[in-house]
């Protein structure tokens, strides 16, 4: 299937990959084909930024960039490399919960081994269910082995910082949580990271998201991207097939990952 068109696209000029990063067999042409699911419904906190993010950083290596905003009464196109969905209110959650049952092109681009991150109540939806803002248990799309109940006691709100699953190489993780949904981690998914302040899951195990392969469902606003630049790195070496990337200029999100991280220590 090819991208749908009539719907705002930011095509650049295509430009070939640098030959030393290998081509990707999940890559089916020279640019990266990064999709954001939904803006119209799930972009809270400027997880909007998690798209800018990913496109700048594949940029400064010199890759081309198709960036597609999918809003919610369009198809989602199943030839993406990487997906992207944020965080929502809970009626639009239910909305976009729907909308994504009904066009299996998330799903379709899932298996065909797609690399998605999703963002607290995209996050939500990757899983089996969650409560909607009827109270009734909503079915997600069972992309990801968790399950989110209503969390009984006070929203889990406040800056995160947590240690990522090892195996992923990351650094600390810094980012700023919202949520009422208490999400419990199945036996088909690892945790994403490990809280070292914050609720994460809100399952009080410290859990905060879950992963496997390459499916991601994270809490972390900030925009997450924006605070932990190799977060997006990991995305796109993963849609490269690849180990690592050239080295490329941080120091923006450096400063900013400094000054959150002290904020988050020292709480005032
Ligand atoms: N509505 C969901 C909850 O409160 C997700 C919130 C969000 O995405 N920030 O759990």
């Amino acid at each position: 299937m090819s991208f749908p068109t009539g719907h705002p696209q930011q095509y650049e000029p295509q430009q070939p990959a640098p030959q030393q990063y290998g081509r990707s067999s999940r890559m089916s042409d020279s640019s990266l084909r990064l999709v954001w699911v939904y803006p119209d419904l799930l972009s809270t906190y400027g997880d909007r930024g998690n798209a800018l993010v990913v496109e700048r950083r594949a940029r400064q290596r010199g890759l081309g960039v198709q960036r597609i905003d999918v809003r919610s009464d369009q198809a989602v196109p199943t030839s993406g490399d990487i997906y992207l969905i944020g965080g929502g209110e809970d009626r639009p959650q239910r909305l976009a919960a729907e909308r994504l049952r009904n066009d299996s092109g998330l799903v379709r681009a899932a298996e065909n081994g797609a690399i998605i991150l999703a963002v607290c109540a995209g996050y939500q939806i990757l899983g089996h269910e969650f409560v909607n803002d009827l109270g009734e248990r909503e079915p997600g799309l069972g992309l990801l082995d968790v399950w989110t109940t209503r969390g009984e006691g006070a929203r889990c709100v406040g800056d995160v910082l947590a240690e990522v699953d090892p195996r992923l190489g990351l650094p600390q993780l810094t980012g700023f949580e919202n949520h009422q949904g208490v999400t419990h981690l199945g036996q088909g998914v690892s945790p994403f990271a490990n809280v070292q302040v914050g609720r994460g899951n809100g399952t009080g195990d410290g859990t905060e998201g879950a992963w496997r392969d390459t499916v991601f469902g994270t809490y972390l606003h900030g925009p997450v991207m924006a605070r932990n630049p190799a977060v997006a790195d990991m995305l796109i070496k993963l849609a490269l097939d690849v180990n690592a990337l050239p080295p490329a200029d941080t120091t923006w999100y450096d400063a900013l990952r400094a000054e959150r991280i002290a904020a988050t220590r020292q709480p005032a």
